[in-house]
């Protein structure tokens, strides 16, 4: 069996659908798909013990199966620099989902690598009860939440399709390149869409994925949160 399904049978059998962001980012990993490098810790000392392993700057993020918006309870700090700033955070964490979200199970803290900011793409997909599972591309932040510039293709995508999805975007001119700013590697985002595709064709049991953000470099891209719902 592979790491995916293993992973699913878990899940179902803890009475969960969602997984958690750590989850979500190893069944990632198994298609081939890039994201931060993260460890999960239990207590203080290894979440310092895993940002020393990453390396500085890391990000601290809440993990539980009763946060689905982990930012809405303060639940996410970026940039913390050393190992007294990931305790004070950890702290603070802790005191922020309480505050929030008193009932919530905490499962423990991730500690990730911190993905320099860059220009940021959304990768999801759906289960649509007529046509099966859905790819949608975008671009991060206002351009799909508030201009709702997304486009959608019936999975499985080929490649060519998956190239379409990119340029037909009216965000797609950022991901050219302008003034100062280079050009995004396109390469690694087809690869991604298609690895999203082959993934929700081969576990049916995804209802939704959503690789949110994902930032892309000129040489390659990293997913910085990942959220996967199973029926
Ligand atoms: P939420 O559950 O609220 O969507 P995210 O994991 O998306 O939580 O974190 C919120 C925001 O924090 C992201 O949209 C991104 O801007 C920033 N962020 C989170 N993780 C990282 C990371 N590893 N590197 C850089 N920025 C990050
Ligand atoms: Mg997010």
């Amino acid at each position: 069996m592979t790491i995916t399904s293993k992973l699913f049978n878990v899940v179902y059998k803890e009475g969960r659908k969602n997984l958690l962001e750590n989850e979500a980012k190893t069944v990632c990993l198994e298609y081939g798909i890039p994201v931060t490098k993260f460890e999960l810790a239990k207590n203080e000392v290894e979440a310092v013990k895993f940002a020393e392993k990453i390396g500085y700057p890391v990000v601290l993020k809440i993990v539980s199966p009763d946060i689905l918006h982990k930012s809405d309870v303060g639940g996410v700090i970026v940039n913390l620099k050393d190992a007294k700033e990931v305790r004070n955070a950890y702290k603070q964490i802790q005191q922020n989902v309480k505050k929030h979200k008193a009932k919530a199970k905490i499962t423990g803290i991730l500690v990730q690598e911190m993905a320099p900011l860059s220009t940021e793409v959304i990768v999801g997909a759906i289960k649509d009860s007529q046509f099966g599972p859905s790819i949608m591309f975008g671009l991060g932040g206002i351009f799909v939440e508030v201009l709702k510039d997304v486009t959608f293709r019936v999975a499985p995508i080929t490649e060519d399709e998956a190239r379409e999805m990119i340029t037909e975007v009216k965000a797609y001119p950022l991901l050219k390149g302008y003034r100062n700013q280079p050009p995004a590697d396109i390469d690694a985002i087809v690869k991604i869409l298609l690895n999203t595709s082959k993934l929700v064709m081969e576990h049916q049991e995804i209802k939704e994925l959503d690789l949110n953000p994902i930032m892309v470099y000129e040489k390659g891209a990293k997913t910085v949160d990942a959220r996967i719902i199973l029926e």
